[in-house]
């Protein structure tokens, strides 16, 4: 059926449809895939088995530019698809069962870092602006799997644009073949049903500690930071119990004039109880204000969400950017699940 002279297909130009209706949609996308593509054609029915099944890439969010919108734009839109309204750093999942055909990271020309799906169906999709992918190219990816963290990416920047998920699709080929142009609209052959409810999480664990440490710190150099009496532990995992979680400490000082900073680090222990890794994390530094200097008493705060598994544990350090800093209490607050 793929030899050339084979189908009779259709000379006409491109159909500029209103789709008003889901199966006129089939019906265009299919021509349109014939026109562009000569002896290519995929069965119609093939396509049509995508009606309908498709998730949406981060569920039911606002759109805030449809495929329709972007066609209507001046000039139109190279790439006509549906942009879903997410915060940066949204999880994106697959629409369907496919392959990721293409990946590009950088964020340079309109497209941004994108990943291209070439579905099970035939079909091609591509996810634009994203801050980041998950899998590489090649990846057999499964319906609802998460594959990349949406973005604003685009013209050599992480903000080219307000952050959202552009998806692109087009029905039996890739763009090269079809067009960039001739993409359908995504939004008619999504999964319209409301997502089953998500289980709902465990109640957290909190703990709150408050330690009246009273301690001169020496100036330049990193100190533990004691949180109980006989304790500098923030959470701890071991081959049995993972913690998750998310913890703030805040600390009380006097004598602060050019500040201090404060860090966590994840100490790696071998079966024996043995350090065997260290990873200190983003280190925040406190400065003195007007507030500071009025009271005499500076505030820091450390925040910090972590997941520990295998023997893990966390402890913060404190550094003294003056002489004479002297951290009077240590209050840690954590909200945590253990599984
Ligand atoms: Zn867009």
């Amino acid at each position: 059926m793929c030899d050339a002279g084979d189908a009779e297909l259709p000379d006409a130009e491109p159909l500029r449809p209103v789709f008003s209706r889901r199966v006129v949609l089939l019906a265009a996308g299919a021509a349109i895939g014939a026109s562009a593509i000569g002896r290519e054609l995929v069965a119609p029915s093939t396509s049509a088995l995508a009606a309908g099944t498709y998730l949406r890439p981060c569920g039911n969010v606002p759109i805030s530019s449809s495929w329709q919108g972007h066609r209507n734009r001046n000039p139109p839109s190279a790439e006509p698809g549906t942009d879903y309204a997410v915060v940066t750093g949204s999880q994106v999942r697959a629409a369907t069962n496919g392959v990721i055909v293409d990946r590009k990271d950088s964020t340079t020309t309109a497209t941004g870092r994108y990943l291209a799906l070439r579905a099970d169906d035939g079909n091609y999709i591509r996810y634009l602006h994203l801050q980041s992918s998950t899998v590489p190219l090649g990846a057999r990816v499964s319906r609802g799997q998460v594959i990349a963290y949406s973005g604003a990416s685009g013209f050599g920047t992480d903000t080219g644009y307000g952050p959202h998920v552009h998806v692109s699709l087009w029905i039996g080929g890739t763009p090269l073949q079809l067009g960039f142009a001739n993409s359908v609209d995504f939004e008619n052959y999504v999964d319209p049903s409301p997502y089953p409810p998500p289980p709902e999480d465990p109640v957290p664990l909190h703990k709150s500690t408050k330690y009246t440490w009273n301690a001169a710190l020496p100036n330049g150099v990193w100190a533990k930071m004691p949180v109980a009496a006989d304790s500098s532990w923030l959470a701890e995992s071991s081959a049995a119990i993972k913690e998750t979680g998310d913890l703030t400490i805040y600390l009380t000082a006097t004598g602060v004039t050019s500040g201090f900073q404060i860090r966590v680090l994840a100490q790696g222990l071998d079966s024996s109880g043995n350090v065997i890794s260290t990873s200190p994390q983003p280190v925040v530094e406190v400065k003195p204000t007007a507030q500071t200097a009025a009271s005499s008493l500076t505030y820091g705060e450390y925040s910090l969400p972590y997941f520990l598994s295998g023997p893990l544990r966390l402890y913060a350090q404190v550094r003294a950017l003056n002489q004479g800093i002297r951290i009077q209490q240590v209050v840690v607050k954590k909200n945590y699940w253990q599984s």
